[in-house]
């Protein structure tokens, strides 16, 4: 057997292309390189390279349990957001390239401002809150919220991975109760809250509905139920002039935009992610 690194990667990713996986060849060079314990740097370097039996047949044992679904980055557990690499495991959701949009948000609004605070609720990863630390300067502090126990350890290994331990911190806490004071007060709140609407949730592709946590995706009825909670419950813990950031669903904007008016939040904005949805709604608290 004569295969080298980059004819191993061509026969994964045709192999992917050919079962309908999105991302071919991130999740080739991924698979290649995770079995062989290769950086992504490694893995180019050495494309010419002929692979050794365990390479070759532990990249196949992983594609055969991709192709039956289960996700990726459970497998290698690990994923990017906003190109930084985290800690993943099946007890939290997997960081989608969506979700970028209300981090890059987040980041913009916070630009230019001092000391801020910032709550991220219903957190998992940390993914957004951690995105959020990593491109604003050092006085701004952020809190990673969740009420898994589980989540919040894979939030805590993501704070020391890169170094955060001095700026971002875990709490335990249910987004369907009021926000504790003690928490003290925020500049701004972001939330990726669990929004699909229940029955739908057996609608999903199997690779979320039978490997991603539900407690991550179920929103209740008509999958608003976190939006309600949140808008209303943590209004007591945002400063004047703060602001509040969800991620929604297709469809969702407008009844999210609804439910902060009813709150009393003002200079509500819609913003499309990539693909044309409307998928974040923001607004200040005046
Ligand atoms: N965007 C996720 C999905 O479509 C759902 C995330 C959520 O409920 N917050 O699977």
């Amino acid at each position: 057997m004569a295969t080298t690194y980059n004819d191993l990667y061509m026969d994964i990713r045709q192999q992917l292309i050919n079962n309908g996986i999105s991302q071919p060849s991130l999740e080739a060079r991924e698979i290649v390189s995770y079995v062989a314990g290769k950086t992504r740097e490694e893995f180019f370097r050495d494309a010419r390279i002929y692979v050794s039996e365990h390479v070759y047949r532990g990249s196949y044992e992983l594609l055969e349990r991709r192709l039956k679904g289960e996700p990726l980055a459970y497998i290698i557990g690990e994923w990017e957001f906003m190109g930084i690499p985290l800690d993943i495991d099946p007890s939290v959701l997997i960081p989608r390239v969506d979700t970028e949009l209300l981090a890059e948000e987040a980041i913009k609004w916070l630009d230019g401002k001092k000391e801020c605070r910032v709550l991220d609720l219903c957190t998992g990863s940390g993914c957004l809150g951690i995105a959020i630390a990593m491109n604003t300067p050092p006085d701004c502090r952020v809190v990673l919220a969740d009420i898994s126990k589980k989540a919040l350890a894979v939030a805590r290994r993501n704070i020391r991975r890169h170094g955060l331990t001095g700026r971002v911190a875990c709490v335990l806490a249910d987004a369907t109760k009021p926000g504790s004071v003690s928490l003290g007060s925020f500049d701004l709140i972001v939330s990726n809250p669990p929004y699909i609407p229940s029955d739908d949730i057996m609608k999903l592709d199997p690779s979320v509905k039978n490997y991603e946590p539900h407690i991550a995706l179920n929103g209740g009825d008509d999958g608003l139920r976190y939006f309600r909670y949140i808008a209303s419950g943590y209004y007591p813990l945002l400063k004047r002039g703060a602001a509040l950031m969800f991620e929604c669903g297709i469809g969702q904007a407008q009844h999210v935009r609804d439910i902060l008016l009813k709150n009393g939040y003002s200079d509500i904005r819609i913003l499309k992610d990539t693909q044309g949805i409307e998928r974040v709604v923001t607004c200040i608290l005046e």
